[in-house]
């Protein structure tokens, strides 16, 4: 463990599941937490947690779980975080961090500030990593490595707070950005928000197909669509909050992706190849962006496990282009 990395006397997770439950994973990998405690809605979820040794002790009412904690995450639906902060507040200890993993931001600030007593340090945050699964079992310790967190500390924050929750997710393997609210809100709602939209969208047109040609796009799936029911078998919960809370961001990126889709639309009604060829040719390029920000591997995988020759095929892909690279710095 390196002398920066920060070890706190007792983590508190307010909720444990995908989240809750891969960073308690982490703390552990890391030795972040002498003792990690939760609280959850239900029993069945404290006594997996209990049982997996995801935590030392659950409860069912969070200010029991908060109380002599020295950092609070809050891991729940954004749309519980006002009643969680109103709950905990009372029993939070001076001097503590107070955070979250919420994927909007603004909504978390303006919900938890009024409730949150000024002796403790309210520093937001939300990483930037997932899968469509949910539930204390799902998680994983390597689920924040090599993503990043960001972290959105009202105006005044502690400095030495920030610094510490810093230090807190790089040694859970993130790398961490500070950004205002209302910026990560927007970045998001491209990024994240918008794809989920269109995934849940494309996958709820196939499944109001008459049957003879549902049963067609589940067999031919591997043609693209299955890519997308991936992403639209997340939690319908967390993504209901989540369109509620980023309304305003989630409509401007949505006006602008329909202009997008009216020009393709009419591309196509024009038979205008060339817009056609040079529009998919700039999108490629931002998917060659994220492998070599190492965001993605080039392989096709969607859920299955690598197969030796996609390893291969990845590894001489990885030289190719490492040699790519070598050979533009030389020239
Ligand atoms: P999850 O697997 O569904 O777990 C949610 C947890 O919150 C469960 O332990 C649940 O308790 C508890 N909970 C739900 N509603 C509650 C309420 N009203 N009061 C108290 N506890 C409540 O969800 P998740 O995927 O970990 O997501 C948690 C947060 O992380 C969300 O804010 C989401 O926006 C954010 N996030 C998610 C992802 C992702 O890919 N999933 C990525 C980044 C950030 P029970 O189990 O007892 O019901």
């Amino acid at each position: 463990m390196s002398r920066q990395t920060p070890v706190f006397e007792k983590v508190a997770l307010i909720g444990l599941g995908l989240l809750g439950s891969s960073l308690s994973h982490a703390m552990r990998r890391a030795g972040l937490a002498k003792q990690i405690v939760a609280a959850a809605r239900t029993r069945a979820t404290i006594d997996t947690g209990l049982h997996l040794g995801l935590i030392d002790e659950g409860h069912l009412a969070a200010a029991d779980a908060v109380a002599g904690a020295d950092l609070v995450i809050l891991c729940v639906p954004v749309s519980a975080c006002a009643a969680i902060a109103r709950q905990i507040a009372p029993a939070l200890s001076p001097g503590a961090i107070v955070s979250d993993v919420g994927s909007t931001k603004a909504s978390v600030i303006a919900d938890m500030t009024p409730h949150l007593p000024d002796h403790v340090h309210f520093i937001p945050g939300h990483p930037i990593a997932g899968t469509e699964h949910s539930g204390p079992e799902s998680g994983f310790a390597e689920l924040f490595d090599g993503r990043w967190c960001i972290l959105t500390p009202p105006p005044g924050s502690d400095r030495q707070a920030i610094d510490k929750l810093r230090r807190f997710w790089q040694a859970c393997g993130s790398s961490v950005e500070v950004m205002e609210p209302q910026h990560h809100d927007l970045v998001v709602a491209i990024t994240s928000h918008l794809p989920h939209l269109i995934a849940y969208n494309i996958v709820g047109t196939a499944a109001d197909l008459e049957d003879v040609r549902k049963a067609e796009v589940i067999k031919y799936s591997a043609g693209g669509f299955r890519d997308f029911t991936r992403i639209a078998a997340s939690d319908p919960v967390m993504w209901r909050d989540v369109f509620l809370n980023n309304r305003q961001a989630v409509l401007e990126m949505l006006g602008r992706f329909n202009e997008d889709l009216s020009l393709l639309q009419r591309a196509i009604r024009d038979g205008d190849g060339d817009r056609l060829q040079s529009f998919f040719t700039r999108t490629r390029a931002i998917r060659r962006g994220i492998i070599d920000a190492h965001q993605d591997t080039g392989v096709a995988d969607f859920g299955r496990h690598m197969l030796p020759q996609d390893e291969a095929a990845q590894g001489s892909a990885d030289a190719e282009r490492q040699a790519a690279a070598k050979r533009d710095k030389e020239t």
